[in-house]
């Protein structure tokens, strides 16, 4: 059997997004994908033998409670990378309708579109990495195909920078009876003043993201929220999968968005943005003493980009010496950068310790 033949072409001709966990690697020291570098221990409490709701209302409350909107302006998905995609399979026509965003930036805008058959339309982000206004005013007023949705990052990753408030109301403003605005807060936890959840009664067509794989120390339960306007959650809703939410998933999350577990609640949260931003200020400080280092960006997330007179050599010594971090230097604009995760102080300091070295 052909199965090439079988598969769709989009399919056919997909690169998949090679995730840190796709690309591996060895090593002790995983400074590759924006993870939190400790774990926590949760116990379960819920029954197994049921299925879940799909939108499980105690995590549904928790969430919504933390970021200060209402329950029916949000979704929960698995991860949200979920998100990604249920936003395209909702609102975006294979083969007629655009996704826009604007690289360098995160991978799955692009990947979940070319799974979909759906084009991605690409405007670079300026040299500051700011959003380049009258390319995606242009963009968005070509009629084939039309842009439905556009992915912009704040922060943004890889770069680490946020985005300027008002570019991003100008944006939300030209893209009014046009297309959604998808703003991707994975990471706003770690700079929460700069959050536009705030926005949504002004925007109906504003959609914001967020996931507790970051500052919740919870990569590995797949868990991610979406914030829109009722109707918006309502459209989403008719394209998700019945149970896309596992009992045990429900259960853990529900936990971590509490204050009642101590330990394992929200003030976790905070010690962990907290020793994250002093770690990346110490990060900072030892790389910009380090011969091998260019330029390191300033960030608001848990890493840092940074860019290397010889990238290869660089990548290769950390190898060598059991620290994976992430090569960004294909990336639009980011030749010479690495992406290097934020972990613990040792782990920091054993990068350091490879950097000094390299000449
Ligand atoms: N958006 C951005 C910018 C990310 O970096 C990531 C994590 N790689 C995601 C979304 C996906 O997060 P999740 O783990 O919730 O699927």
């Amino acid at each position: 059997m052909n199965f090439q033949e079988l598969a769709r072409d989009c399919v056919r001709a997909l690169t998949p997004y090679q995730s840190a966990r796709r690309i591996g690697g060895y090593g002790d020291v995983w400074l590759n994908a924006n993870e939190f570098p400790r774990a926590e221990s949760y116990s379960l409490t819920q029954p197994l033998n049921r299925y879940p709701e799909c939108q499980p209302p105690a995590l549904l409350a928790a969430y919504a409670a933390y970021a200060g909107v209402r329950a029916e302006q949000l979704l929960v998905s698995r991860g949200a990378d979920e998100s990604i995609e249920l936003l395209i399979r909702a609102f975006c026509e294979p083969g007629k309708d655009a996704i826009l965003y604007c690289p360098p930036t995160y991978g799955m805008y692009g990947v979940s579109a070319e799974t979909f058959g759906v084009t991605r339309r690409t405007v670079l982000s300026t040299k500051d990495w700011q959003l380049d206004l009258p390319a995606i005013e242009a963009a968005l007023g070509e009629t084939a195909p039309k842009v439905k949705v556009v992915y912009v990052c704040h922060p943004n990753n890889p770069t680490g920078n946020l985005l300027d408030h008002d570019d991003l109301r100008r944006l939300l403003r030209m893209a009014e009876d046009k297309a959604l605005v998808v703003i991707d807060e994975a990471y706003i936890d770690f700079c929460p003043d700069m959050s536009t959840a705030s926005w949504l009664s002004s925007f109906p067509h504003l959609v914001i993201l967020r996931t507790l794989s970051k500052a919740f120390a919870l990569a590995g339960l797949r868990c991610g929220f979406t914030m829109a306007y009722p109707e918006v959650i309502q459209l989403l809703l008719k394209a998700i999968t019945p149970y896309p939410i596992p009992a045990p998933v429900a259960d853990i999350a529900t936990q971590a968005l509490s204050d009642k577990y101590g330990e394992n609640g929200l003030q976790r949260v905070k010690r962990n943005v907290a020793e994250v931003i002093n770690n990346r200020r110490w990060l900072q400080q030892a790389l910009s003493q380090c011969s091998c280092v260019d330029r390191v960006f300033p960030s608001e997330g848990n890493w840092l980009l940074v860019r290397f007179s010889d990238v290869a050599r660089v990548f290769r010594a950390l190898g060598e010496q059991g620290i994976v971090v992430r090569d960004q230097s294909k990336q639009p604009g980011l030749a010479g950068c690495l992406r290097i995760t934020i972990g613990t102080r040792e782990e920091c300091e054993r990068a350091v310790q490879v950097l000094k070295e390299v000449q």
